[in-house]
């Protein structure tokens, strides 16, 4: 048999989220968000089970590129934009639509041949202050944008940083709404949280991502506790059983010592799979149907699972690494980070199914 390692990608949750996405927010289209390989899903397999989607966003152009080869006609947005001049000629020739946030790029527009017919979204600050152009510059861009024979439909876009938070959007919509507010082009602003908590963003066009693949945006909630399906399993199995005695030590670095007689389950799963190696002694796993802890540190291939209360695991025993029965969103607050991080970070050498 091969390495039990194994990802499977369940189509139907990927489907019940998007379903819940047209719930929320049922008078905008929908920007399946696909960037990183579809948060470690795999782009063909989401962008094939979420074709019921209005379009498409993303980042890699190549990706972008895959898509439009493998026949899909929808908007596809590059939410970055272009990075070099060069590219333009392909986003064009393909219909890609490209996020203008920079005067570097506004200048790479200078060279659109008149005609081309380039779909930007143009991004305005409101105080994430990562990309974006400033309120005061706002209106000379889009001037700019609109007086550019190049330049085809022109959207408005913005990005908040606290949508998950107590912060909430309002100062940043306070803003969009002054400088946007006379301006009578098509909006997009809304990210998984600002949809499920915040239905006035939702304007034309929402973009979900996480909360398509089931994971929660919000840091206090899990998936299904706001009725999304995770999309991913992650799972594995025993391939050792050790059994400790009292004051023993497993893996590296000897950190986890036993407190009495302990069984412990080695599992064929570590960082090179995916799996965060800062998850402590104690991150949630589940083995033979239970739940339990790991134990000691997450090495490159392996990591430890507490069989104590399992006698009846064994070698060939299923492990759950997330997924359904062990929340994502957990695993990824014991080991410091977020569900998006643990989702993209699911690594190349591990087998991926795709089940209904
Ligand atoms: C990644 C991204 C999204 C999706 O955010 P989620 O929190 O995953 O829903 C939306 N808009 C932009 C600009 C993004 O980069």
């Amino acid at each position: 048999m091969s390495r039990p390692t194994l990802a499977t990608i369940h189509s139907g949750a990927l489907r019940h989220n998007l379903g819940v996405v047209r719930r929320h927010a049922p008078h905008s289209r929908v920007f399946a968000v696909v960037k990183a390989n579809a948060y470690g899903h795999g782009l063909a397999c989401a962008a094939r089970t979420l074709r019921d989607a209005d379009g498409y966003a993303l980042v890699e152009l190549g990706a972008a590129l895959e898509l439009r080869q493998s026949g899909y006609r929808q908007p596809i947005l590059l939410l970055e934009g272009f990075f070099e001049p060069r590219e333009l000629a392909e986003i064009t020739a393909h219909h890609l639509a490209a996020v203008v946030h920079s005067r570097e790029q506004l200048a790479m527009l200078g060279e659109l041949p008149a005609g081309a017919g380039l779909e930007v979204y143009l991004k305005l600050n409101t105080g994430m202050n990562r990309l974006g152009f400033a309120p005061a510059e706002f209106g000379a861009v889009l001037a700019a944008l609109k007086s550019n024979a190049g330049v085809g439909r022109i959207t408005l876009m913005t990005h908040f940083a606290s949508a998950d938070e107590v912060r909430g959007v309002t100062w940043q919509m306070d803003i969009f709404e002054r400088v946007t507010g006379g301006v009578s082009l098509p909006k997009s602003l809304a990210n998984s949280a600002a949809i499920m908590r915040y239905p006035e963003t939702q304007a034309d066009w929402v973009r979900p991502g996480i909360m398509l693949y089931g994971c929660s945006p919000f840091p206090e909630q899990t998936g299904a506790e706001i009725g999304i399906r995770p999309a991913m399993t992650l799972e594995s199995q025993v391939i050792a059983v050790q059994t400790l005695k009292k004051g023993e030590t497993v893996g590296y670095g000897g950190v986890f010592a036993a407190g009495r007689n302990t069984r412990v389950g080695v599992v064929a799963c570590g960082y090179a799979d995916g799996y965060p190696r800062h998850a402590p002694t104690g991150t949630p796993i589940m083995v033979e149907g239970r739940m339990t802890r790991t134990v000691g540190r997450v090495s490159m291939d392996m990591l430890c699972a507490d069989l104590t209360d399992i006698p009846e695991a064994r070698v060939g025993s299923r492990v759950v690494l997330w997924g359904e029965e062990v929340p994502v969103e957990h695993v990824a607050a014991a080991a410091g980070t977020v569900g998006y991080e643990l989702l993209c970070g699911l690594a190349p050498r591990v087998r991926v199914v795709e089940r209904e």
